[in-house]
C-alpha cells in the first residue's frame, strides 16, 4: 500500500518567539516544491504556536501546525493545561501524544497517553501517537512487547472514523537525542512488528493505510536509509528539526523515499 510519506520537527522547549517565525519561515520557504510529494509538520511550544501559525499562514504555506501535548478534558478547573479544542481555535491541525519524554520525565501512563489521543482525534485534530522501548527494555528483549502494550493501549477507543487521522512514531526511548540511532534493519523489524498489530486492533487495511514514522537521532546523513525501509514512511524529529538547513535536507529524504 502506497503511504503518503510525513517528516515532522518537535521543536521540544526550544527557541524564543522570533527564533520559531524565522525557523517556521524557512522551513516553509524550503519544503513549498516538496509539498506535493509528502506532508511536512513543525510542532513548536504551546506560546509560539499563533505567532507560527501566521508566519506560515502569510506564505501560505501547507506545512502542518502541531503542538507537543494536549489536555484530555476540553475545558474547566485544570490550571496550566491546554486542550484539543484550544489548540485547534488556534489553528494547530495535529497533537503528538505520549512522546518519551511525557513519559519517562514527566511520568505519564498508557491510560493518560490514550485520553489525550482521544481527546486530539473526537476535536477533529490529527494526532502522532509516540511509542518506544527504553534501553533495558531493549536489553531485556522486550522491544516488541513494549511497542505492542503502547500501541494497544494507545488505541482503546480509537473509532474507524478516527484512525485515518492518526499516526504512529516508533521512538526508541534510547535513541532521542543521543546520537545513537536505530539500524535500518532494527528500525524496519520494530515497525513491521507494530503494523502486525495495528492490523489486529483495526484491521490489515486500515493499519496498511496507517504511517508509522521513525524518530531518533534523524539526520540528514541517516535519513534515507531509513526511509528507504518499506514500513517506514518518514520521520519525527527533534534536534535536527532546530536548524532550517538539516531539516529541510531530511524533507528532501522523505520526498525522495
Ligand atoms: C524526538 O524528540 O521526537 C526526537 C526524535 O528527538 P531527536 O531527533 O533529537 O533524537
Amino acid at each position: 500500500m502506497e503511504r503518503r510519506a510525513y517528516v515532522a520537527g518537535n521543536w521540544k522547549m526550544n527557541l524564543d518567539v522570533e527564533g520559531a517565525i524565522e525557523l517556521a519561515t524557512a522551513v516553509a520557504r524550503g519544503a513549498a516544491g516538496s509539498l506535493a510529494r509528502l506532508d511536512v509538520g513543525v510542532f513548536p511550544a504551546f506560546v509560539h504556536l499563533p505567532a507560527v501559525r501566521e508566519a506560515l499562514r502569510g506564505l501560505e504555506s501547507g506545512v502542518i501546525l502541531g503542538a507537543q501535548d494536549c489536555y484530555m478534558g476540553e475545558s474547566g478547573a485544570f490550571t496550566g493545561e491546554v486542550s484539543a479544542p484550544m489548540l485547534k481555535g488556534v489553528g494547530c491541525a495535529s497533537v503528538l501524544t505520549g512522546h518519551s519524554e511525557r513519559r519517562h520525565v514527566i511520568g505519564e501512563q498508557d491510560e493518560l497517553v490514550n485520553k489525550k489521543t482521544l481527546a486530539a482525534l473526537g476535536a477533529g485534530m490529527q494526532c502522532v501517537l509516540c511509542v518506544g522501548e527504553t534501553i533495558e527494555q531493549r536489553r531485556a528483549g522486550e522491544t516488541d512487547a513494549v511497542n505492542e502494550r503502547q500501541v494497544r493501549a494507545g488505541l482503546a477507543g480509537v473509532g474507524a472514523d478516527m484512525v485515518g487521522r492518526l499516526t504512529i512514531a516508533y521512538e526508541p526511548v534510547w535513541a532521542i537525542g543521543t546520537g545513537e540511532t536505530a539500524t535500518p534493519e532494527d528500525a524496519q523489524n520494530a515497525h513491521e512488528k507494530i503494523r502486525g498489530v495495528l492490523g489486529d486492533v483495526i484491521g490489515a487495511e486500515a493499519a496498511g493505510a496507517m504511517r508509522i514514522l521513525y524518530g531518533g537521532s534523524v539526520k540528514p546523513d541517516n535519513a534515507g536509509e531509513l526511509f528507504a525501509c518499506p514500513d517506514i514512511d518518514g520521520g519525527l524529529i527533534g534536534g535536527a528539526s532546530l536548524k532550517a538547513a538539516s531539516f529541510l535536507s531530511i524533507v528532501e529524504a522523505g520526498a525522495g523515499a
